[in-house]
């Protein structure tokens, strides 16, 4: 379910883009995902395939990209890339952190016809 509301969301903003742009069709979608989104790459093929039916985007491929996760020290303010298994500021060694990247799927950019 969690797949299917966000590919429906990036889809809406994908053809607004494409009728902006004036394009006949949408050949590719490159998208930016985080590793702590859980999003699986599989369903929003998946759900693309079938919401994008009929649309300017039918077919279109899509393109992930993986981004790490970036998280942001609430005691000394140092941001840094979270590692497996350490989640710890570098610098302070405290753990109380904010995950500041790495939760989101988003549009990069979009290829158009
Ligand atoms: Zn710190």
């Amino acid at each position: 379910m969690h797949e299917l509301a966000i590919t429906q969301s990036m889809l809406d903003i994908v053809l607004e883009r494409a009728k902006e742009s004036g394009a006949r069709k949408v050949e590719a979608i490159n998208l930016v995902i985080g590793e702590l989104s859980g999003f699986v790459e599989e369903s929003v093929r998946f759900y693309f395939d079938f919401l994008a039916k009929n649309t300017l985007a039918e077919g279109a491929a899509l393109n992930f990209k993986l981004v790490s996760p970036r998280a942001r020290c609430r005691s000394c303010g140092q941001p840094f890339e979270l590692r497996e298994l350490d989640w710890s500021c570098p610098q302070c060694g405290g753990s109380d952190i904010e995950i500041t990247a790495g939760k989101e799927l988003s549009i990069e950019s979009i290829d158009i016809e």
